[in-house]
């Protein structure tokens, strides 16, 4: 018997060092609000993510709301539909009204000049998702920002440890959210940062995540949530951060497979490699043609399925489509995210996953291509 092949699968450190991490915990009797495990882990995330700073959370959603909410935001955020239920939530949770873009066809990022079009004097900002590990047009949204006076604000759930040239991403727009989700290149079980360029906000965003007390206050400055980190989690990052180049290597071998026996083929479009841009091979979204190779994306899934393999339509349907936003907020006008969405299928990438498995899995779509 063959063992089931799931899209992802969860990045776990050994045992006996996740049970030596417990053990300080259990001497300390700190089990959450800043303890020494979340302070250790701040500091070793910023180092990593080349960061000046930093704010740990409980997981990345609560995160991002935050985010929006320590900028005061009130009115129009301009984003897209091609991405995971959170970002569109998070402003609406936040009364904020999500203004749906249309996305690039090559990077399937926020496309910048329909963005422009779409600014209002209701607009506040720009909240473009880094989709698959494949980062926006960092630049270009910035000055469109600027030229505005917008924030901006990036959903970086999937783009943990990529890198611009020298630069974290991390360091781009106001403020980025990282999700350290169970699902993601890297994990605290659950879990999320903020990271932003202003250092003043530290306050105001860890006040905000923890009731809107100030540390040291008894009096709540800010309406606040509690969205802490708590030093098992910590203690879990900790522990994952000495293994996740590790794990990042053995997608990169996964994803390298993938590209040598999927390219080159006419209905079946993989995801661009971007030039001065180290990414984390975060996913490995394939978009099927049937008019040219002969399958859709549902047919490739199926025969996966048959052999026990679990590839994802991952992002379908856009979040405009959600039926808690009918009649709600506008559709909008997104042909190619709706391309998107009913093409992409996400085939099993993480650190573990073997060549053979690999190899089996384009092996099964090629017999399917005509
Ligand atoms: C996972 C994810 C989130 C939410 O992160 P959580 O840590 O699960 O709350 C937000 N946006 C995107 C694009 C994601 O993939």
């Amino acid at each position: 018997m063959k063992e089931k092949i799931f899209v992802t699968r969860p990045l776990l450190p050994p045992l006996e060092e996740y049970v030596n991490e417990l053990r300080d915990i259990w001497d300390a009797r700190f089990l959450t609000n800043a303890g020494p495990k979340h302070q250790k882990l701040e500091a070793e995330l910023k180092d990593y993510l080349g960061v000046e700073n930093i704010s740990l959370f409980s997981n990345g959603h609560m995160a991002l709301q935050v985010a929006i909410r320590a900028l005061g935001l009130k009115g129009e955020i301009i984003t897209t539909p091609f991405t995971y239920a959170s970002t569109t939530h998070a402003i609406a949770e936040c009364g904020c009204t999500p203004v749906f873009c249309d996305i690039d066809p090559v990077t399937l990022t926020m496309d910048v000049k329909k963005a422009e079009q779409l600014i209002t004097d209701r607009t506040v900002a720009l909240l473009p998702v880094h989709v698959y590990g494949t980062v926006c047009d960092v630049e270009a949204l910035q000055k469109l920002a600027n030229k505005h006076s917008l924030k901006l604000i990036y959903d970086a759930a999937h783009t943990f440890g990529v890198k611009v040239g020298d630069k974290g991403i991390g360091t781009f727009g106001d403020i980025s959210m990282f999700s350290f989700h169970a699902t993601k290149v890297y994990n605290t079980v659950e879990g999320g940062c903020l990271t932003y360029s202003d250092p003043s906000l530290k306050e105001k965003i860890e006040a905000i995540h923890a009731f809107g007390f100030k540390s040291g206050s008894v009096n709540a400055d800010y309406v606040g949530t509690n969205a802490k980190m708590t030093e098992v989690s910590a203690a879990m990052g900790l522990c994952n951060l000495r293994h996740v180049d590790k794990a990042i290597e053995s997608r990169r071998r996964t994803a390298e497979i993938y590209d040598s026996m999927l390219s080159g083929i006419d209905g079946i479009t993989l995801l661009h490699k971007q030039s001065g841009v180290e990414t984390n091979y975060a996913y490995y979204p394939v978009l099927f043609c049937k008019e040219k190779c002969g399958i859709n994306r549902d047919e490739a899934a199926e025969a996966l399925k048959r052999d026990d393999i679990f590839a994802r339509k991952y992002f379908y349907p856009l979040t405009s489509d959600f039926n808690c936003y009918k009649g709600k907020f506008d559709r909008g006008v997104t042909p190619t995210a709706d391309k998107a969405a009913e093409n992409v299928l996400v085939l099993p990438l993480y650190a573990g996953l073997s060549d053979d498995d690999a190899k089996r899995i384009c092996n099964i779509i090629l017999n399917e291509v005509s």
